[in-house]
């Protein structure tokens, strides 16, 4: 049932991302600010919703960890939706003109600035034995792996001081942003064990 989950998933995360895209810029609508920020923000949060589906949908005893991701997966749709709100600090302005052709990208937008905040996460989850906040830096990770990503094919990859990539190519968005929620998911089950306090099943397994 899981790998259902999992395949549809994917596949509808690869649908909306391509899809969307042509929604946003190449619909009879594009013309329009608000709809293309409205319709914008909803493909991101989609990302986010199906990258964390996927992640869950991958057998990780989550259920054992007492947390079935609900939250967790309100939380990576949120967050991948959110970052375009530094759109408005950068313009100083809610109005949709100002925010558009902007000179620079806002700190939102900066992967090493999610980059860092993510490896504090990590490292408050090992210390303090917090799987709950290791699980949360996934989300975070899928948030702005995926938001980041879609924008990368327009304005490239903001890697503060270094500057910025090349725009990402759009076979090679596809290809990462349909196997990072997986390579993610094992990833959190390869190193969970670090993150928890031992349990009775852990103490025995040689
Ligand atoms: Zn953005």
């Amino acid at each position: 049932m899981l790998k259902v989950l999992r395949f549809a998933a994917t596949a509808v995360l690869l649908f909306t991302a391509y899809f969307g895209d042509v929604i946003v810029f190449r619909s009879r609508y594009s013309n329009s600010l608000l709809f293309r920020a409205i319709c914008d923000v909803l493909v991101h949060g989609s990302l986010g919703f199906f990258s964390s589906i996927i992640f869950f949908s991958i057998d990780n005893n989550y259920f054992s960890l007492e947390y079935d991701g609900t939250l967790h997966i309100v939380l990576c749709t949120f967050f991948s939706s959110i970052i375009d709100i530094d759109h408005v600090f950068v313009a100083k302005s809610i109005y949709l003109k100002d925010m558009v052709n902007l000179k620079h990208r806002g700190v939102f937008h900066c992967t090493t600035f999610w980059l860092a905040l993510t490896a504090l996460l990590l490292l408050y989850s090992y210390i303090k034995k917090r799987i709950e906040v290791y699980m949360f830096s996934f989300m975070i990770v899928l948030a702005y792996i995926t938001h980041h990503l879609r924008d990368g094919t327009r304005r490239g990859i903001w890697l503060y001081p270094l500057g910025s990539t090349p725009p990402v190519d759009k076979k090679l968005y596809y290809f990462i942003l349909g196997t990072f929620p997986h390579v993610s998911a094992m990833l959190f089950k390869r190193y969970k064990r670090y993150f928890n306090y031992p349990t009775l099943e852990d103490t025995f397994t040689v």
